[in-house]
């Protein structure tokens, strides 16, 4: 049995836990997250900082895992923007993170311990907990979608991360859609990519947008949130349905695409947007079907299993997985 120290950083907080994963053949399913802790990524006080926080963190979780008598067999980390898993350093992060480009992850880890660190991106790590213990398990190919504040993708081929020639690779949001065309993607594009109209935000940006055509006698009020959308279509309001349903119409589509190129077993849908109920999952699917192949089409669309807790599991699989490639698990150190 190997537990791991695991971390997600993200934009708003950097969460951290051990990670027991399971011994399927001692009968055990699911991988156990205990020693959750969390601190605010306080992204405007820079890559230096927020590295040097992190450490400290990780100081502090391995000084607890030693009073309670916990083996940690490695350190998992699942990281925001684009980390280069062989050196750990940060290739490409956005605005949200200044400074975080370039900053040497493994290196900063070597100086309080000389456990084994592996590093991969966070949406990766959603889709190899997934793919690995979650939604995915015991299928061989695996695509993994993220639709929340914005659209993420990863791709898992036989328990492994499929990242890419520039770790690139599982973009799902930045895939063209005619609907998305005018809308301002977070890339920078307004050429017509799904997430500025299929996201959380992108539900909105698009209710509002459409919003704004009707006349002011049937006009109702702007949202301030996806969810917003959700609950008026749930309240059964016109617009909010067909706003709704044309965006997961036309993720479905591009979802249908992505299937086509990959042949995956099995497709795990995750992120907050999954919530926004019958009217959205019939659209996705409809979507799919529409532009899936013929041997594709029976490709089953599945909501994720792990919920907040899949990046924290997924990279404890990813150390997990380098542990025993390397022959580094400490019984046999
Ligand atoms: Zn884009």
């Amino acid at each position: 049995m190997s537990t791991y120290l695991s971390f997600d950083i993200g934009g708003t907080k950097v969460a951290s836990g051990f990670v027991t994963l399971p011994q399927p053949l001692n009968g055990e399913q699911e991988p156990v997250v205990t020693n959750r802790c969390e601190i605010p990524t306080e992204a405007s006080r820079g890559g230096d900082d927020l590295k040097a926080r992190i450490v400290a963190l990780a100081a502090q979780q391995l000084e607890r895992a030693s009073a309670e008598g916990i083996a940690i067999a490695g350190i998992g980390i699942a990281a925001a923007g684009v980390p280069d898993s062989e050196t750990g350093v940060i290739v490409s992060a956005t605005d949200i993170l200044p400074g975080w480009r370039g900053q040497h992850i493994y290196d900063a880890f070597a100086e309080i311990t000389d456990l084994p660190v592996r590093m991969i991106g966070d949406v990766g790590a959603h889709g190899l907990g997934e793919a690995s213990y979650g939604a995915g398990r015991n299928s061989d190919v695996v695509l993994s979608i993220g639709v929340g504040t914005g659209i993420g993708g990863a791709i898992v081929m036989h328990g492994e991360l499929f990242t890419g020639a520039h770790g690139v690779a599982g973009h799902a949001g930045h895939v063209p859609s005619a609907l998305g065309q005018g809308f301002l993607c977070s890339c920078g594009t307004r050429e017509g990519h799904i997430e500025p109209v299929a996201s959380g935000t992108g539900l909105k940006d698009l209710y509002n947008h459409r919003c704004e055509e009707l006349s002011a006698a049937d006009k109702p009020a702007p949202v301030s949130s996806g969810a917003e959308v959700a609950s008026r279509a749930a309240a059964g309001e016109q617009l909010a349905c067909s706003v709704l349903a044309d965006s997961a119409h036309a993720l479905g589509e591009c979802i249908g695409g992505m299937g086509n190129l990959i042949d995956p077993d099995v497709i795990v849908i995750s992120g907050s947007v999954v919530k926004a109920g019958a009217l959205w999952w019939d659209a996705l699917r409809a979507g799919f079907t529409d532009s899936a192949l013929a041997l594709v089409k029976p490709t089953p669309l599945v909501e994720g299993e792990l919920g907040g807790d899949a990046p924290l599991i997924g990279a404890a699989a990813a150390i997990d997985r380098y542990v025993r490639a390397n022959h580094m698990e400490p019984s046999k150190a």
